[in-house]
């Protein structure tokens, strides 16, 4: 009989064993669906990209000689859902084997058990052979609710697949070289910073049927999409990366730059960011090919690559990449729920346009409508260390984060949002939260200096924002924080001021948190 293989538009791995053999009774089927692209709002060139790598893939593997069902939209516009398709699917074919991969996201991995129980057939569930990780091993190393840390995974990871190592010793005596990195980009710096290498992959038919179907999107449509949407694409943006990412990945890593990032002349806005996580989450490419392929350069450039700088690279991908996947398996679908700061707040208006006074803010929004793409320290120490200290409700950060990165799925977006930057989970995925006051901001990037409000002050009209907010999110949550040593000595700070300083700073700051929309 025949047997009926389901390909997720995230699971386009190339070197996946199915693919070893070609097989005449074998029907692989990749389909747009009206579920995926309405879960959530996604940003429209998130959809492109995955429409696009997803109808690239089918042809790649028709090419190759597997027999490929692709169908659009248009095609599966009739069906309610994903089991609705699969039935007719199987029916039409006259299917007597259906066949999986485990989705990484828990919404996906649930309905795919749920409609294979009912079936009549046999089904058999395969690995996605992406992760350095197998999913049956993860709960060797995860358990629910368990304040887990990075430092010590990431170390068992390096030992266990031996990269970076010299012998039972991490590479150059040290496994951590964060000292030597996190610096800021320097006027005399922004010459030297690479321009990214952008794609240009045609999507206006993809672009039509979202359209036609009244999808709704967010973000700036490009008919010429910027991200790699092929394996080969994937590779090119990686050499790309280490020939000219690598050098300064790890020094730079947290630099922010509004200068650098004129959007209308496009140039530079990546800095030393390698933007591999679209071609990583949809599994163009595996986790391992990039850090091979990273540490086979740092041994063989031309110009010298520190290790601080491979280390720094290896780290996000061996370690917090992996890291948050077992977070998220452990610990769904409670961790959904998870509010542990009782934040209660609507997220303003203004994360849809980027119409804010605060330069940081203002920025990394507009970047993120019109590229989908912001880094991490974006992501994290400006949008995220703003919903956090203003007390924005999980759910709706969540859902942002979601829907407007160009890498959101769930498995990777929601322990880093709800998580490691809203501290909603009370310490399972970070130790501490990353409340930041304009300091922060002011100590790693150029923005303050043309900002409408002053970094330096606190309580008056023009005061930076940030800083009342951070000072009254930590007054409120005392209770919660002050165990905590490190953050004893900001509590002995703010105790130090004088009663009517404290009181105006929690006033200024009330007054900014009862009108977000027109900060
Ligand atoms: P680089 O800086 O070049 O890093 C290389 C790779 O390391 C990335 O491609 C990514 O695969 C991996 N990586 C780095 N940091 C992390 C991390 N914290 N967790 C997991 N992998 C990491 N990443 C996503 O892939 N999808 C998301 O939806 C997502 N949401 C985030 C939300 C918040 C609030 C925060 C703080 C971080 C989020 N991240 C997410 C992690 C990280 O910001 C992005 O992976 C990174 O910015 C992608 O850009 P890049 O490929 O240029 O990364």
């Amino acid at each position: 009989g025949k047997t009926l293989r389901l390909i997720l538009g995230d699971q386009l791995n190339a070197s996946h064993s199915w693919f070893a053999n070609t097989d005449e009774n074998t029907l692989y089927v990749i389909a747009e669906l009206h579920q995926e692209a309405n879960y959530t709002k996604h940003h429209i060139q998130k959809i492109c990209a995955f429409f696009s790598a997803m109808l690239s893939f089918s042809q790649a593997l028709e090419k190759a000689g597997h027999k490929v069902i692709h169908l659009t939209l248009d095609d599966t516009t009739q069906y309610k859902d994903l089991p609705a398709l699969l039935l007719a699917l199987l029916d039409e074919h006259q299917v007597s084997c259906f066949e999986y991969q485990l989705p990484d996201e828990y919404r996906l991995r649930e309905q795919l058990r749920e409609f294979s129980t009912q079936l009549a057939i046999q089904t058999s569930v395969y690995e996605s052979e992406h992760f350095f990780l197998e999913d049956h091993e993860l709960c060797r190393f995860f358990t629910a609710s368990k304040k887990h840390r990075l430092e010590a995974f990431y170390r068992k990871m390096r030992v266990r697949f031996n990269i970076l190592m010299d012998g039972p010793e991490p590479l150059g005596g040290q496994w951590n070289y964060d000292a030597d990195n996190r610096q800021k980009l320097k006027p005399q710096d922004y010459s030297a910073v690479p321009e990214p290498l952008l794609f240009s992959n045609d999507v206006q038919d993809i672009l039509l049927r979202l359209k036609r179907h009244n999808i709704s999107t967010i973000g700036k449509a490009e008919t010429n999409l910027i991200w790699p949407t092929t394996r080969q694409q994937a590779f090119v943006l990686l050499d790309h990366f280490c020939q000219y990412g690598l050098v300064n990945f790890g020094r730079f890593q947290d630099a922010m730059s509004g200068r650098l990032d004129t959007l209308t002349e496009q140039k530079q806005w990546s800095l030393y960011h390698s933007r591999l996580s679209f071609a990583l989450n949809a599994k163009m490419i595996s986790p391992q090919q990039v850090i091979d392929r990273a540490v086979y350069h740092f041994h063989h450039a031309e110009t010298d690559i520190s290790l601080a700088q491979i280390e720094g690279f290896v780290r996000q991908i061996l370690g917090w990449r992996e890291f948050v996947r077992g977070i998220y398996w452990a610990n769904m679908p409670d961790y959904a729920e998870l509010n542990f700061l009782t934040a209660q707040n609507n997220l303003p208006k203004w994360f849809w346009s980027g119409d804010t006074k605060m330069r940081c803010l203002s920025h990394a929004v507009k970047q993120s409508l019109y590229y989908a793409y912001a880094h991490h320290i974006q992501r994290l120490m400006v949008t995220g260390n703003f919903c956090l200290i203003a007390g924005i409700h999980p759910d709706q950060v969540d859902e942002w984060y979601l829907g407007i990165y160009i890498d959101a799925i769930e498995w990777v977006e929601m322990p880093n949002t709800r998580g490691m930057s809203q501290f909603a989970d009370g310490g399972i995925v970070g130790s501490k939260a990353y409340a930041a006051s304009g300091n922060y901001i002011n100590k790693m990037s150029d923005y303050c200096g043309d900002c409408h409000y002053k970094v330096k002050e606190t309580a008056t009209d023009n005061a930076c924002p940030l800083n009342s907010l951070y000072w009254q999110f930590m007054d409120q949550h005392q209770e919660k924080f002050s165990n905590n040593p490190r953050t004893k000595m900001v509590y002995a700070n703010w105790l130090k001021k004088e009663p009517e300083a404290r009181e105006s700073i929690l006033s200024h700051a009330n007054k900014l948190l009862s009108d977000l929309d027109n900060i």
